[in-house]
């Protein structure tokens, strides 16, 4: 545990975090609605500082990442709580409730890393953003020591803690789940232009990767994908965007997403798009990369997230010299 950063104390005891947009206001003895921040007796605390719900190796591509050091493996945890409600979380188990947790340090971090050989640490599964006083203190070991930081992350937080954040952090897979305001206001509990601002930021100085779950009947009509598309090829081309299909979970019964709609989805992206994936199914060809300007093969990926470089030279493409985004 450990005194959080940016909240203001105010009256009678109460205090206001400002770490994302909820700005929750909490009275003695009340945690905030990501369940990782606590009002103790007139100082908001991190109750998460420093505890992880899970701890293991899983390649990049899970993240999913596959423009960031492809083929290998990253030392993976997660903080319990989340600052959204999706009622189709597909990791409720560790982001909307209460569940034992175990201690993990820094230095625990780094021997890690070297004993399994991982490329750094990976703050995923749940909303590592709330966990933002580790991050700042994990991330800042974890880069001294030589080792890479990656969020993987539904972008949900204010600027100023994001601006002192992002120094720390190589690369981002960060969740578009809409590209419309309702969605985030009425199904998550959320703010689209915390989002935006967040992948703005991010763009400028780490690696970025997007990604849109399509889930049935929600986001998943023609105009949600091609306006999502729209506003993420006016930002930058070569950002890859994986779609990722929805099956039940959670409090969400819609259907799984037909196959077909990943297709159309695939299909409009590459119109304006350079890289695009399909996840969580799959459908041939839709998860490896090609050079945008030759067609090119230049990283094949298997159902089991294999990867094998099969032409490049550096950062450029083996056939005709092309520059592709990727860190290697
Ligand atoms: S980080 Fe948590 S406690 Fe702070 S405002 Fe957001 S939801 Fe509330």
């Amino acid at each position: 545990m450990k005194e959080a950063m940016y909240y203001e104390k105010l009256k009678d005891g109460k205090v206001r975090c400002n770490l994302c947009f909820h700005k929750c206001l909490l009275t003695t003895g009340k945690t905030g609605l990501c369940l990782g921040r606590k009002n103790i007796e007139g100082k908001l605390y991190a109750i998460n500082y420093g505890r992880t719900t899970s701890l293991g190796m899983d390649p990049i591509e899970k993240k999913p990442l596959y423009h960031f050091f492809p083929g290998k493996e990253i030392l993976s945890i997660a903080p319990n709580g989340c600052n959204l409600q999706c009622p189709f979380c597909q990791n409720a188990e560790i982001s909307q409730t209460k569940i034992t947790t175990r201690e993990i340090t820094p230095e625990d971090l780094i021997s890690l890393c070297k004993r399994y050989n991982s490329i750094g640490v990976a703050y995923t599964y749940s909303e590592p953003l709330i966990w933002y006083e580790f991050l700042i203190d994990a991330g800042t070991s974890v880069k001294n020591a030589g080792f890479k930081n990656v969020l993987v992350t539904n972008g949900i937080i204010e600027e100023e803690p994001l601006k002192q954040l992002l120094p720390l952090i190589d690369a981002l897979n960060i969740d578009l789940k809409s590209i419309r305001e309702d969605f985030y206001r009425k199904i998550v509990k959320g703010d689209l232009s915390s989002v935006m601002r967040t992948i703005n930021m991010a763009h400028k100085i780490s690696h970025i990767e997007l990604t849109n779950l399509i889930i049935t009947d929600l986001n998943d009509s023609d105009e949600d994908i091609e306006d999502l598309v729209d506003w993420v090829s006016n930002l930058d081309i070569s950002i890859p965007l994986h779609f990722s299909r929805y099956f039940p979970h959670y409090k969400m019964n819609n259907p799984p997403t037909p196959q077909e709609r990943l297709e159309f989805a695939y299909r409009k992206a590459k119109e304006k798009l350079d890289y695009v994936y399909v996840g969580n199914i799959y459908i041939p060809d839709t998860n490896n990369t090609y050079c945008p300007k030759c067609g090119n093969l230049l990283i094949e990926r298997n159902a089991y997230y294999g990867a094998s470089i099969a032409s490049l030279n550096g950062r450029k493409c083996n056939n005709c010299g092309k520059e592709i985004n990727i860190v290697l």
